[in-house]
């Protein structure tokens, strides 16, 4: 009956949540570079914010692609 806190099974790939908005290092061919996530899961949904389109990326890939940080807090060197 000790369930640890949800921090060990997934430490190194981030939590998106249905709703958020993510910005990618390069931007959509349409000139956006922000993304809603529609779904997560094993892989997260997104839907354009210029265009509309919709993709699915491993969480894994995501984070890579994203800016260095997509959450508010740390600076990256960029
Ligand atoms: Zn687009």
């Amino acid at each position: 009956m000790t369930d640890p806190p949800s921090a060990s099974h997934s430490a190194d790939v981030p939590q998106f949540t249905v709703g958020e908005t993510v910005r990618m290092r390069k931007a959509h061919p349409c000139g956006a570079d922000t993304w809603t996530v529609t779904r997560v899961g094993g892989d997260v949904g997104l839907r354009c914010t210029g265009c509309g389109r919709r993709i699915f990326l491993a969480r894994r890939e995501l984070a890579r692609r994203l800016h260095a940080q997509h959450r508010a807090g740390a600076v990256g060197p960029d």
